[in-house]
């Protein structure tokens, strides 16, 4: 074979490569010129029977246009995966199909009402504070005046970490917690989860509270019945009649406990309210002088009330749901409505 012979074959070795279409054409052109027999390997073992003068130019030429071929070979064998590939796709791919929607998270309606609710108190100049739900006795019924073997502990059935760690039955420890941590005047509201051992239609082991606290000079009961008026009226329009009535909790002093007129039934007597027209929806009263003691608060000086509401009922007057556990079944059908 001559030099011009090999760069011919060359030439059209190269031709049949880059225009294979198939691997299969690819795999004929392999074989042809650079197989065991092909024409470029022929060449090259040819080379002893070349005139010597001309060898290492044959031999040097035959190299380079081996590895250019293969070169070549290599990427036509890449072109082809990759067009088998998307041809692949195209057959399974119906672009005629509808597309998927994508679902849009939404936040859990006891979220929504959380929110709601602080929204409210936030416009009433009040601060949101957070704290742990693994609580100390001493922040828990201690320092809320209430200890250890009083009977209010009996109200409150309590998961017991150990001796003295609780789950926290209420939102209640977080006026202690701020009330350490600065001076007056103190205007708070603490949402969170607490525990109690309760479970049925009404109650959950896990609920959630918001607790609120104010403390400045010169505060009275008419303060306490004026933000918390405002509150019910905001959260369930100013249409709705709300009372006061006499109760007890360890650390307010006097106590009252809040009804609003039944937003079923509007006062006239349903099922909901078992037919007295009215709804309790949370607790509240004076902080108990006892209660400053604690944290250090001159109770000659100071003043403050509190007061605290479950999440869950307010959620569920204002949603019409009667039975709280669908909040926590993680149902989509149900969560979705909101
Ligand atoms: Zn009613």
């Amino acid at each position: 074979m001559t030099l011009e012979e090999l760069l011919a074959s060359a030439r059209e070795a190269l031709d049949h490569i880059t225009t294979a279409g198939t691997e299969e054409n690819l795999e004929q052109a392999r074989v042809k010129y650079l197989g065991r027999k092909g024409l470029i390997t022929q060449a090259l073992r040819s080379l002893g029977s070349l005139p010597v003068e001309v060898r290492p130019q044959f031999g040097q030429e035959a190299n380079r246009l081996k590895k250019l071929l293969e070169q070549h070979l290599e990427a036509a064998q890449e072109r082809l995966k990759k067009a088998a590939l998307a041809a692949e796709a195209v057959a399974v791919l119906d672009v005629t199909l509808p597309g998927r929607q994508q679902d849009v998270g939404r936040l859990h309606p006891i979220t929504q009402i959380t929110r709601e609710i602080c929204d409210i108190f936030i416009r009433m100049g009040f601060q949101v504070v957070e704290g742990p739900e693994v609580e100390t006795d001493y922040y828990n019924f201690e320092a809320l005046n209430i200890p250890k073997d009083h009977p209010a502990r009996d109200m409150q059935d309590t998961f017991y970490i150990s001796d003295n760690i609780v789950l926290r039955t209420h939102t209640s420890p977080m006026q202690v917690r701020v009330m350490e941590q600065q001076q007056p005047p103190v205007r708070i509201i603490a949402p969170g989860k607490t525990f109690r051992r309760d479970s049925d239609l009404t109650h959950t082991p896990m609920f959630h509270q918001v607790e609120g606290l104010l403390v400045d000079k010169d505060i009275s009961f008419a303060d306490l019945k004026g933000v918390l008026t405002l509150f019910v009226h905001e959260m369930f329009g100013p249409a709705v009649g709300l009372r006061f009535r006499p109760s007890f909790f360890p650390f307010t002093e006097p106590s009252a406990e809040v009804d609003i007129q039944c937003v079923i039934c509007r006062g006239s007597g349903c099922r909901v309210c078992s037919q007295t027209g009215w709804l309790e929806i949370l607790g509240s009263g004076m902080v108990d002088p006892e209660v400053f003691r604690f944290v250090n608060y001159d109770p000659e000086v100071y003043v403050g009330f509190a007061f605290g509401l479950g999440i869950e009922r307010i959620a569920m007057l204002k949603f019409g749901i009667d039975d709280l556990r669908l909040f926590f079944d993680n149902d989509l059908r149900f969560l979705k409505q909101f």
